[in-house]
C-alpha cells in the first residue's frame, strides 16, 4: 500500500512539474516571439550628430540586426532580447579614425626624438624584419587599442592586407583598408577575386594607396582612376607631409602633386589626403571644388614629426570636408581619438603662422571637432550613408562615454567636455555593426594578455635593430 501511495505521489509531483515548465516555457516562447528588437539602449543622453546635431536627453535607441532601426524618448512599444540602460552615459556615434597604419603598434614611441626623414628612414629598416603573422598580432593590438578609446571604423594603410583582414574578423571593428597591388606590373592589377573573397565580411571595405605617391607616373595614376571606377573603391593619400615634397614632383614631372592627381582625374573620385601639411592657399581653393575631396588632419603626428599642422582653419573656412586620423603610433604614440580632439582643440587656439600675433583664440569650436571625428571623418571616406551619426537606417555603431566621473564632473557643454576632458578610457561600451564588440570595458572576442605577449616578441626583434 505504501509503496502505491509513494508511486502516486511521484507521478502527481513528476505531471506538476511538468505542468510548471511548460507553463513557463510556452510563456517564453510567445515572449521571445514578441521580440522585435535585438538590443534596447535606455535612459541615454544621446548626440545623433544629425544635421541638426540634435541632443536627446532620456532616450532609446532600438538596433535590430545590424541598423538602428528608431531613435526616440519616452514610451515605445519595443520588447528586446538585451536592455542595456545607459544611466548617466553619453551614447554617440563611433569615431572615426580616417588615416591609420594600425599594423604598425610594435613601433609606440620608437625613436621619438627624430625629425621626419631621420624617423621614416628608421621605421623602413625596422618594417624588413616585419612577418605576415606580425601583422596580424600587431593589427589585433592597435584594433582592441581603438575599440577601448571609442574608433569604430578606420581607414588603413599598410602591407599584408590578408593578415589585417584576418584580425578584423577576430575583433569585429570596421575598416576601410588598402588592396593589395603589384606597383612593378604595367598592368597594375590588383589581385584577382581579392574583392570577391573578402566581400562576405559586411564590416570591410576597400581603398587603393598608391603610395609612395612620387612612384606613380601620369599613367600609372590614371590605372588608379580606372581601378578605382570598375571596382567601386577610394583612394588614400599620403600628400604634402613635408616641403621636399613639391620640389621632388616638379624636378621628376615638371608638376606639383594637386597638379599630377588633378591631370588623372582623380578628384573627381572618392580621394582621401592623409597629412595635406603642405597646401598653399590656392591649393585648398582648389581642393573645395570638389565635393569627393577628403582631408585627414593628423595633428599629433605632424606636429611631432614636423613641428606644425595643416592649415586647418582655413581649410574650414573653405569647407572642405575634414576627418581625423592617428596615423601610426609610431609617429602619433597613440590610437586614441579623443588624444586627437584635446590637441586639436588646444592647438587650434594658437597662431598658425610663425610670428603671427594671435587675436583670434576662440579655436575650433568643440562641436565641429566632434563632427570631424564622426560624420565628417565617414564623409570623407565615402560612408557618410552608413555610419557617422545615430540616425534610423544606419549602421548600429556607437559609443557609451561615461560622464559620472570626477574629471567630468561638472559638464556645462557635452562637446566641449568631449574635447576637453575627456580620454579615450572613459569609453565603457561598444557596438559595431549591431554586435556588442566591449561591454562595460569587457571585450570577450580577444584574449589581451595573449596579444600583449606577441607584440612583445615584436618588439624584442625591433629593440635588436636600433
Ligand atoms: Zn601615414
Amino acid at each position: 500500500m505504501l509503496k502505491k501511495e509513494h508511486r502516486r505521489k511521484i507521478i502527481t509531483f513528476v505531471l506538476f512539474a511538468v505542468l510548471i515548465v511548460g507553463i513557463f516555457y510556452f510563456r517564453y516562447d510567445i515572449a521571445k516571439r514578441d521580440y522585435n528588437a535585438d538590443i534596447l539602449i535606455k535612459n541615454a543622453t544621446i548626440l545623433t550628430l544629425n544635421e541638426h546635431s540634435e541632443i536627446i536627453y532620456n532616450g532609446w535607441i532600438v538596433i535590430q540586426g545590424e541598423k538602428i532601426i528608431e531613435v526616440g524618448k519616452g514610451k515605445h512599444d519595443y520588447k528586446s532580447k538585451k536592455i542595456v540602460d545607459a544611466k548617466g552615459k553619453v551614447v554617440m556615434p563611433g569615431l572615426v579614425n580616417t588615416h591609420a597604419h594600425v599594423a604598425m603598434a610594435p613601433f609606440r614611441g620608437v625613436d621619438d626624438g627624430l625629425n621626419f626623414s631621420q624617423w621614416i628612414s628608421n621605421i623602413n629598416k625596422y618594417e624588413q624584419v616585419v612577418t605576415e603573422e606580425d601583422v596580424y598580432w600587431s593589427s589585433l593590438l592597435g584594433e582592441v587599442e581603438m575599440i577601448r578609446s571609442g574608433t569604430t571604423t578606420y581607414n588603413d594603410m599598410y602591407f599584408y592586407t590578408e593578415n589585417i583582414i584576418q584580425s578584423i574578423e577576430k575583433t569585429g571593428i570596421r575598416a576601410v583598408i588598402d588592396v593589395p597591388f603589384d606597383l612593378e606590373n604595367s598592368d597594375l592589377k590588383i589581385e584577382e577575386d581579392f574583392l570577391l573573397k573578402y566581400d562576405r565580411i559586411s564590416t570591410v571595405t576597400f581603398s587603393i594607396a598608391p603610395n609612395p605617391l612620387i612612384e606613380f607616373s601620369e599613367e600609372k595614376l590614371k590605372k588608379i582612376k580606372k581601378i578605382v571606377d570598375e571596382n567601386n573603391l577610394i583612394v588614400h593619400l599620403h600628400i604634402a607631409e613635408d616641403w621636399s615634397e613639391r620640389n621632388r614632383f616638379v624636378e621628376r614631372y615638371n608638376r606639383t602633386p594637386i597638379e599630377m592627381l588633378s591631370d588623372s582625374g582623380l578628384f573627381n573620385s572618392k580621394i582621401v589626403l592623409a597629412h595635406s601639411v603642405n597646401f598653399t592657399d590656392d591649393e585648398i581653393d582648389y581642393l573645395s571644388e570638389y565635393k569627393d575631396v577628403g582631408i585627414s588632419f593628423n595633428p599629433k603626428s605632424n606636429y611631432k614629426l614636423l613641428g606644425y599642422t595643416a592649415p586647418i582653419k582655413r581649410m574650414i573656412e573653405k569647407k572642405l570636408t575634414i576627418g581625423i586620423g592617428t596615423d601610426g603610433v609610431g609617429s602619433s604614440n597613440s590610437l586614441d581619438m579623443f588624444d586627437q580632439m584635446n590637441f586639436i582643440a588646444f592647438v587650434s587656439k594658437g597662431c598658425q603662422e610663425e610670428g603671427s600675433f594671435c587675436d583670434d583664440q576662440s579655436g575650433i569650436d568643440p562641436e565641429k571637432i566632434i563632427r570631424m571625428a564622426t560624420i565628417d571623418g565617414a564623409e570623407s571616406l565615402g560612408l557618410e550613408n552608413e555610419i557617422g551619426s545615430i540616425e534610423e537606417g544606419k549602421k548600429a555603431d556607437l559609443i557609451f562615454v561615461d560622464f559620472s566621473r570626477i574629471g567630468l564632473t561638472p559638464s556645462y557643454n557635452i562637446y566641449s567636455s568631449l574635447v576637453y576632458n575627456t580620454d579615450g578610457s572613459d569609453v565603457t561600451d561598444s557596438i559595431i555593426n549591431g554586435k556588442i564588440i566591449m561591454e562595460n570595458k569587457k571585450i570577450s572576442r580577444v584574449d589581451e594578455i595573449y596579444i600583449v605577449k606577441k607584440v612583445g616578441d615584436i618588439f624584442e626583434k625591433i629593440k635588436n635593430l636600433q
